[in-house]
């Protein structure tokens, strides 16, 4: 069996295109969405998915900041920074990248951010709606994950579905997403028992780990959808040839670029024994920038609309 390649690219532009349309009425409207993007530090990874962002934002016609600030800064200046962007009207989202610095207490800066403009969807408040199924800014990567699984047409409703992985960014809330969508879920971490065996029950199989190729062909039941999440990247012949099972092609691709990305999946076993895979680089990747962007047109719409509310109440 080959699996069906799920393309993140291709879904990505599909939800870009209907975003344009939009931003257009919005803008024809005199509304351009905004996202206001923080950076605290000079980490590498951070700076590459800010940039990106940023250009996602100009790429759609959203208004966007970059706003980068020392790695030395203090958790107050950073409160206050928040602030002044909960503030100001033309802001739609905020965005704060992590990891933020060690002295920096992250939790009480994430949850600083006005929950209305809250377009990575961490506020309690938001996760508080996404528990009970109300409508909510919903963390990024697991809601484009539901976007692929719904414009590929994969059956949610009743099959069952296991997630590896248990953070508040991917883990939990993806759990959440496929049991408000009446799969039966099983959420998997570091200390489950017989994890292989767990796994391959799954009719959906998500993994959100952090581990290089870490489920192999006897996680995976035949015909299952496999959904990897897993961005790692390997800068050592032995990790490649351990991830890809000695294949040239990524030692090739290590001596000319220098590293190798992987995901907690091992690419040929899921394209073996899968029905349906994402691949790393190109599955769920892209959507994470599209949930992003369309987190903040949501944003925008319900600002406007409740303020809209409240002033015909005035
Ligand atoms: P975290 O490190 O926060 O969480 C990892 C989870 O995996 C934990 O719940 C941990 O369990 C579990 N885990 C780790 N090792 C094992 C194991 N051997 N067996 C079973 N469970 C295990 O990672 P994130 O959720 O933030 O990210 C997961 C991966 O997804 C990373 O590779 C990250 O780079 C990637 N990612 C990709 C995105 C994208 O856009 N494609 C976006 C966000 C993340 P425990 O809780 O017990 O420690």
């Amino acid at each position: 069996m080959s699996a069906r390649i799920l393309d993140g690219a291709k879904i990505r532009d599909e939800i870009q295109a209907e975003l344009s349309a939009d931003i257009a009425a919005l803008k024809a409207r005199g509304v351009t969405p905004g996202l206001a993007a923080v950076l605290v530090g000079e980490n590498p990874a951070s700076q590459i998915y800010v940039r990106s962002k940023v250009k996602a934002c100009e790429s759609l016609g959203l208004y966007s900041e970059k706003m980068e600030w020392p790695a030395s800064i203090d958790t107050e200046q950073l409160l206050g920074l928040v602030d002044t962007l909960n503030r100001r009207d033309e802001i739609d989202g905020i965005l704060v990248q992590l990891p933020l610095p060690p002295q920096i207490d992250s939790r009480r800066v994430l949850e600083a951010v006005d929950p209305a403009k809250d377009v990575d969807g961490f506020h309690p408040m938001n996760v508080g709606h996404l528990v009970a199924g109300r409508p909510g800014l919903v963390a990024c990567t697991p809601a484009g994950i539901m976007e692929i699984l719904r414009r590929s047409q994969i059956p949610v409703a009743g099959a069952r579905a296991v997630v590896v992985g248990r953070s508040d960014i991917v883990g939990k809330p993806m759990a959440l997403l496929l049991l408000h969508q009446h799969a039966t879920v099983t959420i998997c971490h570091s200390r489950t028992r017989d994890l292989p065996v767990v796994a391959s029950e799954a009719d959906i199989l998500v993994a959100a780990m952090g581990r290089p190729a870490f489920v192999t062909a006897d996680f995976i039941r035949p015909g299952a959808t496999v959904i990897d999440v897993g961005m790692n990247r390997l800068a050592t012949a032995g990790e490649v040839r351990r991830a890809f099972h000695d294949a040239a092609e990524p030692l090739r691709k290590l001596e000319a670029k220098g590293s190798v990305l992987v995901g907690d999946v091992q690419p040929e076993d899921a394209r073996e024994k899968a029905g349906a895979y994402t691949p790393v680089p190109g599955g769920v990747g892209p959507l994470t920038i599209a949930m992003l962007m369309a987190n903040t047109v949501k944003a925008a719409k319900l600002r406007r609309g409740s303020e809209q509310r409240i002033a015909s109440r005035t």
